[in-house]
């Protein structure tokens, strides 16, 4: 394992985009991510405190770390959540993003913007009131609309809206999405159901694939792919009305190959895999007073262990030990 140099793991793929979690809890309870009731969240007390996060972070910049995505559960239920904006820019990294249902969007984008966050990708996975409700059980999609406005007013650019893509739940409404990009001029990016939820959700059949996704959306508008630059999204444009949309096909078409990224929990364990059943405790490095070395051969170890494919189409494939909400999605 090289000590020195950029992130690497052991196919030379260069690691430089980390997912941090904030919180494992959430204000709402969608099906394909955490049961109902009685969900088993982590106590405040685990989570990392702002300065552990920024002790971190100084290494992670180090390392060669150049954008970091705020994640969770929801990013926006932690309270310092603005605190550790300021923390992350004052750090310095180029980009710094934020993946929220949105509910709390409205009341936190300014000072969020302030604080130095750039980038926001919403979740929506329905433009229908009611089927809103159906799959993300709380909230409301009307709240989550005033977000994405307040966004606009501000003058965040790059916005994009996630749509996990649902056979019997969503498809007939992927091409009101598109309609919904032009209209809102956003970017929309369909998911594919993955197996990192806790909840049974997942079965082959209700996932609806990029292919299935792409059919639906060629019955009306014509689009031609983009050449792809290190993200999880295949992008199209339309040819007659420039929208944009991306596919994240995790499950039929996967990625791996050009993966970039590494997650930290919000207690501080360090993962290189949404789907890995491996982890390094750096929370447990930093109660032990261990000196910014130590930090980083963790890191670099953990990285270097990575495999090279998620492998859900493997045999023995095993569901990760910690769900996404757990992980940082
Ligand atoms: N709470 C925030 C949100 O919903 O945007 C951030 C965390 S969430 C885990 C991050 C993203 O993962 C969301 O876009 C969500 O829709 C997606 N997601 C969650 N569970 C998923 C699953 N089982 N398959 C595919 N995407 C999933
Ligand atoms: Fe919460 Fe996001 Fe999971 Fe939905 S997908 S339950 S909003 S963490």
């Amino acid at each position: 394992m090289p000590n020195v140099g950029p992130l690497v793991d052991g196919y030379g793929r260069i690691h430089n985009d980390l997912r941090l979690s904030v919180t494992e809890s959430c204000n709402l309870r969608c099906i394909y991510c955490m049961d109902e009731d009685n969900v088993d969240f982590l106590k405040k007390s685990k989570y990392l405190s702002v300065s552990q996060l920024s002790e971190l972070l100084r290494v992670f910049k180090k390392l060669g770390i150049k954008s970091i995505r705020l994640t969770g559960g929801e990013p926006l239920i932690r309270k310092e959540i603005v605190e550790i904006v300021k923390a992350i820019s004052t750090i310095g990294f180029e980009d710094i993003a934020l993946t929220t249902n949105g509910m709390l969007l409205q009341k936190y984008a300014k000072s969020l913007y302030a604080a130095g966050l750039k980038r926001v990708n919403l979740s929506i996975d329905s433009l229908d009131p009611l089927k809103f409700a159906k799959i993300r059980r709380r909230g409301d999609l009307e709240t989550v609309l005033r977000g994405l406005e307040e966004l606009k007013i501000l003058g965040f650019a790059d916005t994009k809206v996630n749509v996990v893509a649902l056979k019997g739940f969503n498809d007939d409404e992927i091409l009101n999405f598109i309609e919904f990009s032009i209209q809102y001029d956003v970017a929309v990016r369909f998911i594919e159901l993955m197996p990192v939820g806790a909840t049974d959700l997942y079965r082959d059949e209700n996932v609806l694939t990029k292919n299935e996704i792409l059919t639906i959306i060629s019955s009306k508008w014509d689009f031609v792919e983009n050449k792809r630059v290190n993200s999880p999204a295949v992008t199209y444009t339309g040819t007659e009305i420039p929208f944009t949309f991306g596919i994240i096909s995790s499950m039929s078409e996967s990625f791996c190959g050009d993966c970039n990224r590494l997650r930290l929990t919000a207690d501080g364990f360090l993962r290189n895999c949404l789907f890995s059943t491996t982890e390094s405790p750096l929370s447990q490095l930093l109660d032990e007073g261990a000196n910014e070395r130590e930090i980083e051969t963790a890191v670099r170890t953990e990285i270097f262990r990575k495999r090279f494919g998620h492998g859900t189409d493997t045999v023995g494939y095993a569901v990760p030990n910690k769900p996404i909400y757990k992980v940082g999605g």
